[in-house]
């Protein structure tokens, strides 16, 4: 089969590579029908995070189940969207709900670190413990449209859930790529009345301000002065951190009200920050970073999607063959491209 296969920092090419076969009873083979380039998977394109040269990448995929262990529930045909991240169900971590914990979990496509499992940007792909790791997509939803449940708009939907975001509530989100668009999204879903939206590039803005946001360009203005300008010098209720990194999570910290809750969600190299001390004593502010448990929220947002509330397809720029997926690589990873789809 064709797979997109990691050669080298900067550089993936689409290679001949064995199908996969079952080797649990627990798992499920998914003929894969569409899958997407991710922020993160620019990471292992870095080198930030170690791939071995010829590991299958990707971990965003819908497909058709094409074969089943014996002991899972799932049929040939039936068509499903997989959680990035894999869980086992059983554990202590995924008895808690905490499936992200999970202590023999992995993430598809993203090297030794995160457990060796072969990645979805491919014509095959084996899912280990299926009937906890794939999700059946509603007849009346395209597979294009559940995609993205499986991991950015359900990580996005979860930190937005982890901020305490409800009706009336006034939200930030600093940064505007697809994750972010998805939280814009999700915090109008969750009922937030006033969403803010800041990044530095002018065509990322205009997507915030077409779902309802008032933008805010920080390169132009200071997002923070115009928070607090915007919310009677008090702050908003909740900051969704969509950037990674330091410096975005400081500001997090200037612009949310006393007693308000930052989400932390846009991944950083970085291993360690000075934390506002004297800031959080004194505002009595929540700080949360955690990766996303997909498991946790995905029939809820599944659901959003079916019914409309949010159409998580806005943010595809790029359609692309399976075979054309060093372009696309090279496209994400320029900006030409805010999120690139490949059919195999
Ligand atoms: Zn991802
Ligand atoms: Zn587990």
């Amino acid at each position: 089969m064709k797979a997109v296969t990691f050669q080298d920092i900067g550089s993936v090419a689409v290679l001949e590579t064995p199908e996969p076969e079952i080797l649990e009873s627990t798992d499920a083979i998914v003929r894969v029908t569409r899958c997407a380039i991710c922020g993160s998977d620019l990471h292992l394109y870095h080198g930030d995070i170690p791939m071995m040269p010829g590991d299958t990448c990707g971990h965003e995929f819908t497909g058709i189940i094409e074969d089943t262990g014996s002991s899972t529930t799932l049929k040939r045909g039936q068509r499903v969207v997989g959680t990035f991240h894999t869980a086992c169900g059983a554990c202590n971590a995924c008895q808690r709900g905490e499936y992200h914990l999970c202590s023999s979990g992995a993430v598809f496509g993203y090297g030794p670190i995160y457990g060796s499992l072969n990645g979805s940007q491919a014509e095959f792909a084996r899912v280990p413990h299926a009937d906890v790791n794939l999700r059946l997509i509603p007849d009346d939803l395209a597979d294009e449209a559940a995609l993205f449940t499986g991991d950015i708009l359900t990580t996005a939907f979860g930190a937005v859930k982890n901020a305490k975001v409800g009706v009336g509530s006034s939200v930030a989100i600093i940064g505007c790529g697809p994750v972010g668009i998805m939280a814009i999204q999700s915090a109008l879903a969750l009922g937030a009345t006033r969403v803010y939206a800041i990044d530095l590039l002018e065509e990322r803005l205009h997507l915030a301000s077409s779902l309802g946001a008032v933008t805010i360009n920080g390169s132009s203005t200071d997002p923070v002065g115009q928070i607090l300008a915007l919310t009677n010098g008090e702050g908003v209720d909740a900051v969704i951190e969509a950037v990674g990194g330091p410096r975005t999570i400081l500001l997090a910290f200037e612009m949310v009200r006393p007693g308000g809750h930052i989400a932390a969600v846009g991944i950083t190299a970085a291993q360690t920050f000075e934390y506002p001390l004297m800031q959080s004593l004194m505002k009595d502010v929540t700080f949360r970073i955690g990766l996303a448990n997909i498991h946790r929220d995905i029939d809820q947002t599944l659901e959003l999607v079916r019914t409309g509330k949010i159409d998580p397809t806005i943010v595809i720029s790029h359609r692309m063959a399976l075979s054309d997926a060093a372009e696309g690589y090279k496209l994400f990873d320029s900006r030409v491209a805010s999120k690139v789809i490949l059919i195999p």
